[in-house]
């Protein structure tokens, strides 16, 4: 399999997950303005050289990325954190709830044993902790938006890209299950939270890629009780 990334918008791209780097990993995306770029989730971390290659291939050096932006702590989302933070010198951002598990390789909170695997300890640089907060992608915005219930730390983060509002809402389908510390109450209250966003375009973890308003909103109801 050559590098490989799909174009969302000409600022996003899914770069990782199953049919991009490993049939495990969740998807990961890139957003990339102005020689700044970010990674949002770092998959399991058994093919990061293909994710480099994946990103390089949609004309960003390696050296632009800054931030790796966690979703949550699952390790198909943070496996490959650790060593990305090394391999790309870049910060890791992840909300101040989830980042214990991240930090000392949980293995029950972040699933890695569900997975037969370790979650490689990773340092989080930024701490989120606002129900509501901003994060920055060269002179652009990102907003993260923090949704508990699949994990009690799970954010989502929307950047608007050319016209489009684009959800990184990852684990909207969930599951809830208490390893995970999950919490069907703050899971649903989260679910009504996103479709407030009004996205245009929904970039799941698991399930793809949802373009336009009823698609998006369609897809989040789906899990309302
Ligand atoms: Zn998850
Ligand atoms: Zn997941």
């Amino acid at each position: 399999m050559g590098p490989r990334a799909l174009e969302i918008t000409p600022e996003v791209y899914q770069v990782g997950g199953p049919g991009f780097t490993s049939s495990d990993d969740a998807a990961i995306y890139l957003i990339s303005v102005e020689g700044d770029a970010v990674l949002i989730d770092s998959g399991c971390g058994h093919a990061t050289d293909l994710l480099l290659a994946n990103i390089e291939s949609t004309g960003t050096p390696l050296d632009a990325i800054h931030q790796l932006l966690l979703t949550h702590c699952h390790f198909d989302h943070t496996g490959g954190a650790a060593d990305l933070r090394r391999r790309l010198n870049c910060s890791v951002v992840a909300h101040a709830l989830d980042a214990p598990a991240i930090e000392t390789g949980d293995p029950m909170v972040s699933a890695a044993s569900w997975y037969g695997d370790h979650l490689s300890p990773c340092t989080v640089d930024r701490k989120l902790n606002q129900s509501q907060e901003i994060l920055n992608v060269g002179a652009r915005v990102i907003d993260v938006i923090h949704i508990p219930g699949h994990s009690p730390g799970s954010v989502a983060y929307v950047f608007e890209s050319r016209g489009q509002r684009v959800l990184f809402g990852q684990d909207v389908h969930g599951p809830l299950h208490p390893d995970l510390r999950s919490n069907a109450k703050d899971y649903q209250a989260s679910l009504h939270r996103l479709l407030e966003v009004d996205a245009d375009v929904l970039c799941e973890g698991h399930y793809g890629i949802f373009s336009g308003k009823a698609e998006v909103s369609d897809f989040v109801e789906r899990y309302i009780a």
